[in-house]
């Protein structure tokens, strides 16, 4: 299973754009539009508070890390899946 970014908006899913480095998993906010998003999760091109509840892994690294992640406790409201390409 992958999917696209425009998948993503036609669903109103925000996400995080993750990408691994090492052993580290880096997540970006994101809202659906695609705008990055500030601390606050807030997007000012949508006027709404994003609800990141969607691991998008750009690399296979990633995808494993993700994996993980949202098996823990804190995270298992997470999907995750691999951005198609
Ligand atoms: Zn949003
Ligand atoms: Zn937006």
């Amino acid at each position: 299973m992958a999917i696209t970014l425009s998948q993503l908006r036609d669903r109103k899913r925000d996400y995080f754009l993750a990408r691994s480095e090492g052993e580290e998993l880096q997540m970006e906010p994101r809202c659906y539009c695609g705008k990055t998003l500030e601390q606050d999760y807030f997007c000012t091109d949508c006027n709404h508070k994003c609800q990141v509840t969607f691991i998008l892994c750009a690399d296979p690294g990633a995808l494993a890390l993700a994996k993980k992640l949202a098996g823990s406790p804190d995270f298992h409201k997470f999907e995750v899946d691999a951005l198609a390409t």
